[in-house]
């Protein structure tokens, strides 16, 4: 198979182009044709040399992603099905809100994380995207909304690494696809505007606040370790205190003073004021200048675990925010054609099995997960 162009950043591209014998303006050239006007056939990149339109054919293309559906809901989300190969697809949800036009963008097919509260989750994971995979879902969007909507203008003004997948588990890949997305002659996102959702690789958290430092979400969703252990599985291996500790670590890079907290509220599981009095001892401890947003659960079949009732969310709110901590609730968006956060499920041939583990693990996670008050001693 051809080289495909949006696997590259411009660094890579400038390499690509170099072992053509091409100069480094003409990476630049052809970066701008792809990503700014969206343009995919090397004949119509009017201002590229003759000899350079001619040679690219040959050994390269621009290769997006078939879409297999698009849903627009009443509210004007819009949510595009993209066929990844091997009987695989992943999900792309764009959310236009008066002041921004957001794409929240997938990284893997399917999630290894097995987060207990999440739809991706228990579809199990199939494979890494790569770096065209994931720029081909901004690419496809941008282009997309600027012919409906009629303009040149950027349309997409901010991206969040949060459809399907662990971005920081396919980071070799990630990186040079945000760089794209930040890059002048690509789609020139402020790093403010850009946001990467771990639910706690910390290592990666690291280099990624060395190589290339985007605002950072972390998926928490519970106080404790016994309970994290079990709603994000992924807290078995890196606790508490080493995520509090890798926030911190990563705040001086960041692009904003603040890490903001996910925090799925589920009914009778998380969603208790001691939950929120341990988040804000968590937090306090820790010293991490943090936001929260709490996140409404959006079910999913067999998911086995129940929205907190509004006057639930409400009162959780109001007793982080009395605190001095920061907090929204998220409000949801795209219902209709089941694009909310959590709800993203795309098709993934789970090559890990890691769905039927989930199944199996299902009524001890029930038991061990519902909250009890407790014993006063
Ligand atoms: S919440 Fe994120 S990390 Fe957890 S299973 Fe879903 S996609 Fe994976």
């Amino acid at each position: 198979m051809t080289a495909n162009l949006l696997d590259y950043d411009l660094e890579g591209l400038a390499a690509f182009c170099e072992r053509l014998g091409e100069k480094r303006f003409r990476a630049v050239q052809l970066y701008r044709w792809i990503h700014q006007k969206g343009v995919a056939r090397f004949e119509d990149m009017t201002d590229l040399a003759r000899s350079l339109r001619e040679k690219l054919p040959g050994v390269c293309e621009v290769r997006g992603l078939p879409v297999l559906t698009q849903q627009i809901s009443t509210d004007g989300t819009i949510k595009w099905l993209f066929d990844v190969g091997g009987g695989n697809a992943v999900e792309t949800v764009f959310i236009p809100e008066d002041d921004r036009g957001t794409l929240c963008v997938s990284s893997q097919a399917g999630c290894a994380v097995g987060c207990r509260f999440c739809s991706t989750g228990h579809q199990g994971f199939s494979r890494n995207l790569g770096s065209g995979e994931i720029i081909a879902q901004l690419w496809y969007a941008e282009h997309f909304l600027r012919k409906r909507f009629n303009t040149n203008e950027r349309v997409i003004s901010n991206v969040v690494m949060m459809g399907m997948g662990e971005p920081l588990q396919n980071y070799s890949a990630l990186v040079p696809a945000l760089k794209t997305m930040l890059d002048d002659h690509g789609y020139g996102l402020s790093r403010r505007r850009l946001t990467v959702s771990t639910s706690g690789v910390v290592p990666m958290m690291d280099r990624l606040s060395q190589d290339c430092p985007v605002a950072l979400a972390v998926s928490l969703h519970a106080p404790n370790d016994p309970l994290r252990d079990h709603l994000v599985p992924l807290n078995r291996k890196y606790p508490l205190a080493e995520l509090m500790a890798a926030c911190k670590r990563y705040l001086p890079a960041a692009p904003r003073d603040f890490i903001t907290f996910e925090y799925c509220m589920l009914e009778g599981v998380n969603d208790q004021p001691e939950h929120a009095q341990q988040l804000i001892a968590l937090v306090r401890e820790h010293g991490v200048p943090c936001k929260f947003n709490l996140i409404p659960f959006n079910p999913f079949p067999d998911s086995g675990l129940k929205c907190s009732g509004k006057a639930v969310v409400k009162a959780f709110a109001e007793q982080l925010n009395a605190a001095g901590i920061v907090t929204t609730v998220r409000k949801t968006r795209g219902d209709d054609i089941d694009a909310a956060c959590g709800q993203l499920a795309g098709d993934v041939l789970d090559r890990t099995n890691a769905a039927e583990r989930m199944a199996q693990r299902r009524g001890q996670v029930e038991q061990a997960v519902v909250w009890q008050p407790r014993e006063k001693s």
